[in-house]
């Protein structure tokens, strides 16, 4: 990368055609205005408060810091979501476990349907705003996490704090999904990954121990012919499969956009 001295750059069309990384989403959330707003006025020439703002995005995100939580806001399905660094970022992967639970049961029925460690709250809010008759309740051990989450609601849903089961200890489910931790201790990926909170990504030395949590725990928690719909890291699949098959069947296998093995939907045996 050029080193570009920031204080030089003093109209829209000099930042513009610098290479500074995300440069475009950094002055429209600077000076609030579209891609296309920034172009047609491109020859404005940025206030000193404007520039030292845009000046310390720019450092924080050439240190590495995701652009979401500058702007605190990720786009997750069709909606706007608050994050923090008390959040994990959205991932795109994650709308998968949208798309498979809205299939699942009949849209003007009542259902139970339980958010394992819902972080920013995505998962469980998503699917209230598309099928409000279902029953949300969204769990995370993280104080700081559920906050977040509360703020991002706008429709009823239970949220409980506690780690796993522990947070809903009297209540039973038709559909429990989770996005679990589930890279292993020192993967290589996790230095582009440190701005986010660890304990909503590692978990063990194989990325497992969390899964095996849940799955050995789960079916108390599950109604009748109930379904756990997981995501899990790409390689993780054969061993989940062993995981699920004492207690569960129609176990059925999910790819993300990547064509990688990313979700697992099975139903309880009982
Ligand atoms: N899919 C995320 C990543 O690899 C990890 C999310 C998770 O552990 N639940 O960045």
């Amino acid at each position: 990368m050029t080193i570009i001295n920031l204080q030089t750059l003093d109209t829209i069309q000099n930042y513009l055609s610098s290479d500074i990384i995300d440069i475009v989403l950094l002055l429209s959330l600077t000076l609030d205005k579209s891609h296309a707003q920034l172009i047609s006025h491109n020859n404005y020439q940025l206030s000193s408060n404007e520039k030292n703002q845009l000046n310390q995005f720019i450092k924080h995100r050439q240190s590495g810091v995701p652009f979401a939580y500058l702007s605190g806001t990720k786009g997750f399905y069709h909606l706007d979501f608050k994050v923090t660094p008390d959040t994990l970022i959205p991932r795109p992967e994650t709308e998968l476990l949208i798309d498979i639970a809205l299939g699942l049961f009949n849209q003007n029925q009542t259902y139970e349907v339980l958010d394992l460690g819902t972080g920013s709250g995505v998962i469980a809010i998503t699917i209230s705003d598309k099928n409000p008759n279902w029953n949300l309740t969204a769990t995370d051990f993280s104080i700081n996490a559920l906050a977040v989450a509360k703020q991002n609601t706008k429709t009823n849903i239970n949220f409980q704090l506690g780690s796993w089961f522990e947070a809903t200890p009297n209540q039973t489910f038709d559909l429990i999904i989770s996005n679990p931790p589930y890279i292993k201790q020192n993967d290589i990926h996790l230095n582009e990954l440190r701005f986010e909170p660890q304990s909503a990504l590692i978990s063990g030395k194989d990325g497992l121990d969390d899964i095996q949590i849940i799955i050995n725990n789960i079916p108390k928690f599950l109604n009748e012919k109930g379904y756990l719909l997981l995501e899990h890291g790409f390689n993780q699949q054969q061993k989940i499969i062993q995981l699920l098959k004492d207690n569960f069947f129609n176990i059925k296998k999910f790819k993300d956009y990547n064509q990688k093995n990313r979700a697992i939907l099975a139903q309880i045996k009982h």
